[in-house]
């Protein structure tokens, strides 16, 4: 069954394509766009073309940030500790570390973990950019002492946390895991903040 509006049909087709969005949410969504001022269509249209056109990855960390704001805030804040690095897959684990609010440390965001099976080697994500933190220590301003590995424990997240504490012993930094806390196979975006802020605790030499 399709709408007598081709404009109708085209942002409901659009909406079908994100994440989670079947077409009944899809047409829903449309629906109420319908009804909503120009005024709102247009604010959400510019904040979809923002974040393809404001948003890039910080130069130090990988994390997202305004190009604006490269380094980001946790890569200059004061008042962060920066002899640590946490290690994790996404910019939503960084969300989930400072919702807990006890890690004052610094990231690194990946952007994925190594997945031999779906083709992903450790040059497809941002590893490199990490290890650079190391070999070029006037980035730093304080050496980094410890690298705590934050993947999620599927089988990709281990393939990636031992090929990075591998490449690190080179380096003498202390590299550590967050505890396991953690159901296995679950993603760190699911877990609650205490859980979480336990984990990052009772972190352990790897
Ligand atoms: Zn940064």
């Amino acid at each position: 069954m399709r709408y007598t509006s081709a404009a109708i049909e085209t942002l409901i087709e659009e909406f079908s394509k994100l994440p989670g969005i079947g077409r009944k949410t899809a047409q829903r969504l449309t629906m109420y766009i319908l009804q909503q001022p120009p005024s709102s269509a247009g604010r959400l249209a510019g904040a979809l073309i923002d974040i393809k056109e404001k948003v890039i990855r910080c130069s130090v960390c990988q994390n997202v940030t305004d190009r604006d704001a490269d380094p980001c805030y946790i890569c200059c804040g004061t008042g962060r500790d920066r002899s640590i690095i946490c290690v994790v897959e996404s910019p939503v684990d960084v969300l989930a570390f400072e919702k807990t609010g006890h890690y004052k440390g610094q990231y690194h965001v990946l952007h994925g973990l190594i997945s031999p099976l779906d083709g992903i080697g450790p040059d497809d994500i941002r590893l490199r950019e990490l290890l650079i933190r190391f070999d070029n220590p006037h980035h730093e301003d304080i050496p980094v002492k410890e690298v705590v590995l934050a993947l999620s424990p599927t089988v990709e997240g281990e393939t990636t946390s031992l090929y990075i504490s591998r490449q690190l012993k080179p380096y003498g930094i202390v590299v550590t895991k967050i505890a396991r806390g953690i159901p296995v196979g679950a993603e760190l975006e699911f877990i609650d903040e205490a859980t979480l802020s336990r984990a990052m605790e009772g972190r352990f030499a790897v």
